[in-house]
């Protein structure tokens, strides 16, 4: 019963159907940190989870 404990539960820490990276200005989520927003140029694109 209790032999798959050793399963940790990241792989569902949250529906990751966005990406890991958001942009808080258009919100837009993106796989990889860039510098700057790609849609809209804003400086603040973060990490999705700081966000929530
Ligand atoms: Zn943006």
């Amino acid at each position: 019963m209790g032999l798959f404990d050793k399963n940790k539960p990241e792989s569902h820490l949250g529906a990751d159907t966005r990406g890991p990276y958001i942009c808080l200005n258009c919100e837009e989520s993106f796989d990889v940190l860039y510098h700057s927003c790609p849609v809209c140029g804003a400086y603040d694109v973060r990490r999705a989870k700081w966000v929530e």
